[in-house]
Order: C-alpha cells, then structure tokens, then sequence
C-alpha cells in the first residue's frame, strides 16, 4: 500500500474484458489486414450542417463564454419540454423537470450518488450499458442483475427477484429500446414496471438514448406516457444518436421534480454545466432536427436489411432490431462470446463486441454495430462466409 494505491471503489471496477482483444486488434492492424469495425455504437456520419452553423454562431458570442447555469439555459429546458410534448404527448415544467446533461452517462453516472446509501440495491439489467452498475458501485450500493433473455423479449422478469433484495432496492434501471440487445418494451411492460415500482417503492430511471433510432415507422414511448409516472420516474435523454453528436456532450433528464432536483444537487457540486453555444445548438437539434433523424433513422435501417439476411444466409440467428443500431447474434455452436469475436477478428479483420463485456447474461452473444457504410457490411458478410465457423 502506498499513497498512490488506487481507492477500493476503483479496484473494484469489473475487469476490462476488451484487453486481450485490444491487443490482437493491434497485432492485425499491423499485419496490414484490412479492419472493417462494427464494435463501436458511434455513428459514423457527421452532424447535420445547420447544427454546426448554429454553434459556430453561438461559439462567438461573448455571454456563451461564462459559466452557464447548472441546470441548463431555461430555453434549452423549454426546448427539451417543448419536444417531449410533441413526441411522446408529455408535459413537463421546464424549471423544475428537466435538468441538462454532459450527454446522458453524465447523467446516470451521477444519480445514484444523490439516492443511493451504502447497503442500498439498485436492480441493474443484465447484459446491460456498463454504467448502471459502476455508478452504483460508486455510491456504495449493491447492483442485484436482472438477466434478459431472448424467450423473454430480452425484457427483466420483475417476479424473479428475491423479496430480501426488494426490501433494501431503491432504483430499477431500465433501458428501452435496448443496448445490446436491440429490445423494445411495449405499454403492457411499462405498466407492469410502473405497478411493481408502486408495490416495493422504486425509482424508475429510465434510460432513453435510442428513443429516436426506431426503424419501419414504429415510435418507441416514454414511460412518462403512463398516468402517475412522474410520481417516481426519471428518463435519461440523449441528442448524441438521434442526430449524431456523440462527441458534444449534450443531454438532458425529465421527470420527477424531486429526482431531477436530486441529480441536480450532486451536478450543482461537481460540475458547472454544459457550455451554453453546445446547449444553443441543441435547441437548434431539437426544434428543427427532424427532418435530420429521419435520414439518420433511413441510414441505419438501410443496412438492417443488409446485415441481417447476411448474416441469416451464413446461417446465423441474430434478433431482428425494432430500433437502436445494434445487431444481437447468439454465437454458434462451439464458440463463446470472446472465442467468437476472436474468430472473426483474426481470420477476417471484422471487430465485434463480446456480449459478455455487458454482463454475465450476455455470454453466449456478440454485437454488431451499424454504423459502417453498407459496402462496407456486405464485405464483412463475404469475408465471413469465406473463413466459416
Ligand atoms: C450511447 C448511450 C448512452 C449515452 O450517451 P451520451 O452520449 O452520454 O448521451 C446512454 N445509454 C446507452 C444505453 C447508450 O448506448
């Protein structure tokens, strides 16, 4: 032990499971093969133009240049409200039910500090964004893991928890549509979620990033939809998908006064807010981005329906997406997650991620990400059908 021995809650991160593919990543990169990389949920096209613009003008005006308000610019709440009005039919009071975010992890990351003691569970989904988890392990709580599973809609069965775990939770994260697993959740879940929220005293957060990336015109809801949501909801909305701005660190959450209030007291104390020309251009996203999601929306289905007869032709099972863009293959016979990638990664130089890097319930998965040209999608099919498995 020395001064510089990492604090408990750091070595008590989950293994980084990507090393050892990260290396053989390398080695093939430099064996000069061709990458074709479907590892990585970043889009791949730029943002659309008239959001730049609107930034490049806010980036010269003097007042963006000080510290913004913690919460976020009241017109960027009203815009966040207004647009949750007009998609999901829900009214929100922008001064005290939407709070902005460094992009929507900022968010998740921080909530559990402000609700969650030492000795608290919160109910994580299993495979599931890595960040549920570890944000609890910060704030000193216990994550109980609901598995998803495919005979199940890759939905948690809320009736398998043990009664001892519901009487110390107090969050249930849930996140639809999925990553990984590309899951939606009906109105019949939502309620049945709202009911067992109700029955065992839960805050629902919600994490809603992909709302928007939905395909064949069918609308993912909110939760808040459902009367009483806001009794103890909490949604978690990002503008980095629905209008590729993974890298502008804007979001925003919705909901319950006293959780968005609650977020917001442990952002007031470590953070200072999101730069106010980032959070003028994602009014611009929001109240004329439409036009703009539905061609990101066309991109990536597109090449749904190229991916998934492919890989349906080289006689792999993968679950059809309704939404996000992300591909949910069962691995074949013989392979694990991590021997599977391998597989594809050396003899093909196509990067997937292991499913198993989601948690244990994703074992037996791998995840392909649309956000490669669709050339670029076939080529990766071939070279499979080429090597086999
Ligand atoms: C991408 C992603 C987010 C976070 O996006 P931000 O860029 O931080 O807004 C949140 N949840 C899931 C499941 C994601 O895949």
């Amino acid at each position: 032990m020395s001064r510089f021995t990492l604090s408990r809650r750091i070595q008590a991160l989950p293994p980084y499971l990507f090393a050892e593919l990260d290396r053989k990543k390398q080695e093939v990169r430099a064996r000069g093969m061709d990458i074709i990389d479907l590892g990585v949920g970043d889009p791949d096209h730029p943002t659309p133009g008239f959001i730049v613009n609107r930034m490049k003008r806010e980036a010269a005006v003097p007042a963006n240049h000080q510290y913004p308000s913690y919460e976020g610019l009241p017109e960027f709440r009203a815009a966040a409200a207004k647009w949750y009005g007009e998609r999901f039919g829900v009214s929100l009071d922008p001064a005290n039910e939407v709070v902005a975010l460094i992009g929507s992890k900022e968010g998740i990351a921080h909530f559990p500090l402000a609700f969650v003691n030492p000795g608290d569970v919160v109910l994580v989904p299993d495979p599931g964004y890595p960040v549920y988890h570890i944000a609890t392990m910060f704030s000193g709580g216990k994550s109980h893991f609901m598995p998803l599973k495919r005979e199940n809609g890759f939905l948690p069965q809320l009736d398998r928890i043990p009664a001892r775990v519901l009487a110390k939770a107090k969050i249930l994260f849930i996140n639809y549509p999925n990553n990984p697993t590309s899951a939606v959740a009906d109105r019949s879940f939502y309620r049945k979620v709202l009911a067992f929220a109700e029955e065992h005293d839960l805050v629902v957060a919600h994490d809603v990033a992909y709302t928007e990336i939905y395909f064949d015109g069918v609308k993912p809801m909110s939760i808040l939809e459902l009367p009483g949501s806001k009794k103890r909801c909490i949604e978690f909305h990002s503008l980095s998908k629905t209008y590729n701005m993974t890298g502008w660190r804007i979001g925003f959450a919705v909901g319950n006064p006293e959780l968005v209030g609650g977020l917001g007291k442990v952002k007031t104390n470590v953070d200072s807010g999101v730069f106010q020309a980032i959070q003028c251009a994602g009014i611009a996203a929001l109240e004329s981005g439409e036009e703009a999601a539905d061609a990101i929306r066309k991109t990536y289905q597109e090449r749904r329906d190229v991916l998934l007869p492919g890989l349906r032709s080289l006689g792999l099972d993968p679950v059809t997406p309704r939404a996000t863009f992300y591909v949910w293959i069962p691995v074949p016979k013989g392979y694990t997650s991590s021997s599977f990638c391998e597989h594809l990664l050396t003899r093909a130089g196509i990067v997937t991620t292991p499913g198993n890097g989601f948690g244990a319930s994703g074992e037996g998965y791998i995840r392909m990400a649309l956000t490669k040209e669709k050339g670029r999608i076939r080529e990766a099919i071939e070279r499979i059908r080429k090597i086999g498995f």
